[in-house]
C-alpha cells in the first residue's frame, strides 16, 4: 500500500511539475507575443497621432488654401472652396477631412495605409470598410477610443476615434455632433507579416521548450522512480537477509543452548556470553545476571591442591585463558567447580577468535565428573592396600624413588622403617584369619596415628609395613621407631591381647641405589628378629 502511494505521489508530482512548467512557459511566451502586438499598436498610435496633429493644425486655420495640382478640382462639399488671388493664381480650399483623404491616398507604401472615415458620411465615396465599421460601432457601444484587429489573412488594422472638438463643430454641427462625441475614426493598417513571423517563431520555440521540459522532467522522474525501485529492492533484500541471519542466529543459539557443555565467550575484560547450560548450572536466569556475578569465569574455579592440572585464575603467572590456549594440547587441564556442596569436574577447551578490532575467546567446559571420580578410584585402588587403606608396595616404590631424588636434590636426610609383626602366623593359627586381619588394621592405624604428617606409611606385603621419613635423620627415625614399637606393645588388641613388632631402620646413603637402601633396612629387620624381636635395629 505504502509503495503504491509512493508511485502515485511521484506521478502526481511529475504531472504537476509539467503543468507548472507549461504555465510559466505560456506566461512568458504570451508576454513576448503581447510585446510584439504592443509594438504594432504603438506604431499605429504614432501614425494616428501624427494625422490628428496635422488635422488640428489644418482646422486651426479653418482649412488651408493650396495651389491645385494638375486636374485637381475644388471639393464640392466645401464652402468657399476657391480663392482667386489674381489672374494667374487660383487656390482651392483643403479642409482637415480633404487633407486626410489626400494624405491617405499617397500613404500606401510597404503595406502601410491609413484612412479617415465615419458612419455618418458627408462624402459618400468615403464609405467605411468592414473593419472600420466594426471599429466605429465598437466606439459607439463602448467608451473605448481605440480598436484593433490582427489576423493572418489581413494586415494589422487599428482605428483611433476622432472626437468632436471646437475646431470640428463649425462644419459638423449640422450632422448632430456635440463636443467630445466620436465623429469617426482614422484607421491605420500596418504590415503584420513580421509580427506573425516573430510570434510563430516564439510558438515554435515554446513547443520545443515544452518538449524539452517534458523530456527533462520525465528523465528526472524516471531516475527517481528507478532509485525508488532500487531502494525498495535493496530494502527487501536487507529484510530477507536480516531474517535469514536472525533465523540462523536463533538456530545457532538453540544449538549452543542445548549443548551439554558450558559455552562461554569472553574477551580480556571478562565474560561476554554464556549459554543456557551454564546459566542453568549456576542458577541465573539471564546472561546479565550471570555477568554481574561472574565477571571472570575463573572466579568459581576451586583450588585442587594435589593435582597440577587443575587451573586457577593465574597459572605459572599466566591468565587462565592464555594458559589454557598454551597448554591445553600438552596437558590434560581440568577445572573443579563446587555445586550444592559437591565437586564437579570439567575439561576446558579454549579457542582464540580474532575479529577486526579485538580478540575473543570461545571456551567450552565439558563435564567429566564421573570419569574423573572413576579414574581417581582406579588410581586409589592401584596405589592403596584394600585392607589397611595404606599405600601398597607399588605406590611406595614410586614414592620412595621420588623421595630419594628429592633427598639428593636438596641434600636432606632420608630414612625408612621396615616393620614386621612378631609371630603373626601364630595369631592366625590361634584366632583365625579374620582376627589376624583386624590386628593388621589396628597396627596400620597405630602407624598412621604415630607418624608425622609428612611421613608416608605403606603395607609392604603380608604383615610387613614400610614407612618413609622425609628430611629425617637416623637418630630421629629411631626415636619414631621406638615410639611405634612401644605404642604397639602397649596396645591391647581385641581377642588377641598383646602383639609386638620388630623394626629395621636405616638412613639413605647419598648415591646408593634404591635396592641397596631397601636391602639394608631388610637386614636391620632381620637382625631385630634374630636378636629377640620386639625391638628396633638401626643400620
Ligand atoms: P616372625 O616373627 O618371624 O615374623 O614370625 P611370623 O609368623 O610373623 O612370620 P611368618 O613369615 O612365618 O608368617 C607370616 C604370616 O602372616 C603368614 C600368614 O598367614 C600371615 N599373613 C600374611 N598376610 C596375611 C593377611 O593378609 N591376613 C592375615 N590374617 N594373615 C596374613
Ligand atoms: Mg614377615
Ligand atoms: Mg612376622
Amino acid at each position: 500500500m505504502l509503495k503504491f502511494n509512493k508511485y502515485i505521489l511521484l506521478g502526481t508530482v511529475f504531472i504537476v511539475s509539467v503543468f507548472i512548467s507549461f504555465y510559466f512557459i505560456d506566461v512568458f511566451s504570451k508576454k513576448n507575443i503581447d510585446l510584439q502586438k504592443q509594438i504594432l499598436i504603438k506604431q499605429a498610435q504614432t501614425h494616428f497621432k501624427d494625422q490628428l496633429n496635422t488635422r488640428v493644425w489644418n482646422a486651426s486655420y479653418g482649412g488651408i488654401y493650396a495651389i491645385p495640382k494638375e486636374g485637381q478640382k475644388p471639393n464640392p462639399y466645401l464652402r468657399d472652396n476657391i480663392l482667386k488671388v489674381d489672374e494667374n493664381l487660383t487656390l482651392i480650399k483643403i479642409n482637415p477631412a480633404w487633407m486626410s483623404r489626400q494624405l491617405s491616398e499617397i500613404s500606401n507604401i510597404d503595406g502601410f495605409r491609413f484612412r479617415i472615415t465615419s458612419l455618418k458620411l458627408i462624402n459618400p465615396d468615403n464609405k467605411a470598410t468592414p473593419f472600420e465599421e466594426r471599429a466605429l460601432k465598437y466606439f459607439e457601444k463602448t467608451d473605448e477610443k481605440e480598436y484593433y484587429e490582427i489576423s493572418k489573412d489581413s494586415n494589422f488594422n487599428y482605428m483611433g476615434a476622432l472626437l468632436t472638438t471646437n475646431y470640428c463643430l463649425p462644419c459638423h454641427k449640422q450632422q448632430g455632433y456635440s463636443l467630445g462625441d466620436v465623429r469617426g475614426g482614422i484607421s491605420v493598417s500596418l504590415d503584420s507579416r513580421e509580427y506573425f513571423e516573430v510570434t510563430s517563431s516564439i510558438k515554435t520555440r515554446v513547443i520545443l521548450l515544452k518538449v524539452f521540459v517534458v523530456i527533462f522532467l520525465f528523465s528526472i522522474f524516471l531516475l527517481i522512480f528507478k532509485q525508488l525501485r532500487y531502494n525498495q529492492q535493496l530494502q527487501a533484500e536487507v529484510t530477507h537477509r536480516t531474517k535469514e541471519i536472525e533465523s540462523t542466529k536463533q538456530l545457532l543459539q538453540e544449538i549452543i543452548d542445548t549443548d551439554a557443555s558450558f559455552i562461554v565467550l569472553a574477551d580480556d575484560k571478562g565474560v561476554i556470553y554464556a549459554n543456557k547450560t551454564i546459566l542453568n548450572f549456576t542458577g541465573y536466569h539471564s546472561i546479565e545476571e550471570f555477568k554481574k556475578n561472574y565477571e571472570h569465569m575463573s572466579d568459581v574455579f576451586e583450588k585442587v591442591e594435589d593435582n597440577s592440572n587443575f587451573i586457577q585464575t593465574y597459572n605459572d603467572g599466566i591468565n587462565w585463558i592464555e594458559y589454557l590456549i598454551k597448554e591445553q594440547d600438552a596437558k590434560k587441564l581440568k577445572v573443579c567447580i563446587k555445586k550444592d556442596a559437591k565437586y564437579r569436574y570439567f575439561k576446558p577447551y579454549a579457542k582464540e577468535i580474532k575479529t577486526d578490532d579485538k580478540v575473543l575467546y570461545l571456551i567450552t567446559f565439558d563435564e567429566i565428573t564421573n570419569e574423573y571420580i572413576k579414574i581417581k578410584e582406579l588410581e586409589h585402588m592401584a596405589s592403596t592396600d584394600a585392607l589397611t587403606n595404606l599405600f601398597n608396595r607399588n605406590k611406595l616404590n614410586d614414592v620412595l624413588k621420588k623421595s630419594i631424588a628429592l633427598s639428593r636434590t636438596i641434600s636432606a636426610p632420608l630414612c625408612i622403617i621396615f616393620l614386621d609383626i612378631d609371630h603373626f602366623k601364630k595369631v592366625n593359627d590361634t584366632y583365625g584369619h579374620d582376627v589376624g586381619d583386624k590386628v593388621l588394621i589396628n597396627i596400620a592405624n597405630i602407624i598412621t596415628s604415630t607418624i608425622r604428617s609428612g611421613d608416608i606409611a605403606s603395607r609392604w606385603g603380608g604383615e610387613e609395613f614400610m614407612i618413609i621419613l622425609q628430611a629425617t635423620s637416623a637418630v630421629h627415625a629411631s626415636m619414631l621407631g621406638e615410639k611405634l614399637r612401644v605404642s604397639v606393645e602397649e596396645h591391647v588388641f581385641e581377642t588377641v591381647g598383646k602383639v609386638t613388632v620388630s623394626l629395621g631402620i636405616t638412613e639413605y646413603i647419598n648415591g646408593e641405589s634404591e635396592e641397596a637402601f631397601v636391602k639394608r633396612v631388610d637386614e636391620a629387620l632381620y637382625e631385630a628378629k634374630g636378636t629377640g624381636r620386639n625391638k628396633i635395629i638401626v643400620k
